[in-house]
């Protein structure tokens, strides 16, 4: 890969990873970052860099994720974890409204959390936020809440050096690189006495914020070590995703009996739904209490796995396991590129790691494409 001269604000010691850490605390940021928790990695708001998953590793299978004990220094040595930082921008379960018949009033929950700062945001995290933006703030209707946390937030990334079996952000999304979308990026390199971060800035938030950090100067070979990691990440992806449109050949197979099998093994768990970061569906629940003073209308995360997300008057428009699996995948790869003028799909992974029976996303692309490519050639031969 060619290299690009990078225009680094210098290099933190790993071992003052916490002045990182405590800056963003004075700057009455909560920090979000990746921690060990329950055999896996999830995020979660730390104070200090000893709640990061330091020497950790992962080794992602479909329908597999197991934690692997590297024993080393590194604090960014796994890919991403189960949780994505979509559940902080558009929380699975939000109150938006307090209703008391007592004095007949209705009352809009307000915002009330810090702003946020995501540390340890991937190149696909990135790519999701961009995502998310377009659907949530891209149009004349902005979501409020979204675009209050999201305008607030500050995001330090980490280029990706261990990505998983799993990943396919080089086939589906920008990745593995961090080109765009943070305010910092990071570059883990060296080990023991030379581990240190590399420190780019992508923004005005991200320069002041390192200001304030004991930066010491880069040197001339640090441009060949940060691009030797990415190199390396790109170099343990290997092509994913059929080579064809993708959003035409979803279009064409509405008919095709693949969802049928697809449908077979598939659960409905919506488990692909939710730790994707950026399927962004939602309902809305009115609930009240015993003696009906008091009402509250909540918002929670919607999946098209399940029979209510279709429902309309006299029931639900996809029945069946194979409607709703058709519904994910050709809205995700293919109407949502019409929709919003990007596809939906950032080559994460957490569908594939994440859904019990491992029904990957990218073994259903290849079948269909080999499905049009038997088609085609049957079509040629009998013609
Ligand atoms: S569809 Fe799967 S691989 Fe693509 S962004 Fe969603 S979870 Fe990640
Ligand atoms: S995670 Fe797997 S089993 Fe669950 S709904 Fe998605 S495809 Fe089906």
């Amino acid at each position: 890969m060619e290299l690009r001269p990078r225009s680094f604000a210098g290099q933190l010691k790993a071992d003052q990873l916490n002045s990182l850490i405590d800056a963003l605390l004075d700057q009455g940021y909560r920090v979000i970052a990746p921690v060990k928790r329950d055999a896996a990695i999830t995020l979660a708001e730390i104070r200090t860099s000893e709640s990061l998953p330091q020497g950790w590793g992962d080794e992602q299978q479909p329908g597999s994720f197991r934690l692997t004990d590297r024993g080393d220094t590194e604090y960014f040595g796994f890919a991403v974890g189960a949780g994505s930082f979509k559940q902080y921008l558009f929380p699975s379960r939000r109150k938006l409204l307090d209703i008391d018949r007592h004095d007949m009033s209705m009352t809009k929950v307000e915002d009330t959390e810090k702003p946020l700062a995501f540390l340890g945001a991937r190149a696909c995290d990135l790519d999701a936020i961009a995502i998310q933006d377009r659907v949530f703030m891209g149009s004349d209707f902005v979501d409020p809440f979204y675009a209050k946390r999201r305008n607030e937030c500050i995001i330090i990334a980490v280029n990706c050096h261990r990505p998983s079996s799993t990943c396919f952000c080089t086939d589906a999304g920008k990745g593995p690189e961090c080109r765009s979308g943070f305010d910092v990026a990071l570059t883990e390199v060296g080990v023991d006495d030379d581990h240190r971060f590399l420190v780019e800035t992508g923004s005005e938030k991200g320069t002041a914020l390192v200001n304030n950090l004991d930066l010491e100067a880069t040197t001339e070979a640090d441009d060949a070590a940060r691009q030797e990691i990415i190199d390396r990440a790109v170099a343990a992806m290997q092509p994913a995703l059929p080579d064809t449109d993708i959003p035409a050949l979803l279009k064409a197979a509405t008919e095709s009996p693949r969802w049928e099998s697809i449908a077979e093994r598939c659960l409905n768990c919506a488990n692909c739904t939710l730790s994707c970061p950026t399927c962004f569906c939602s309902g809305i629940e009115d609930v009240t209490d015993l003696d009906g003073t008091h009402a509250e209308r909540w918002q929670t995360w919607s999946s098209c796995f399940t029979m209510d997300h279709s429902y309309i008057h006299g029931g639900s428009i996809r029945r069946i396991g194979a409607s709703r699996y058709r519904q994910w995948l050709t809205h995700k790869m293919s109407f949502w590129v019409d929709q919003f003028g990007m596809s939906g799909c950032t080559g994460c992974g957490r569908c594939v790691t994440w859904c019990p029976v491992g029904i990957d996303i990218r073994e259903e692309l290849r079948g269909f494409a080999g499905d049009a490519l038997e088609a085609t050639t049957n079509e040629e031969a009998t013609a």
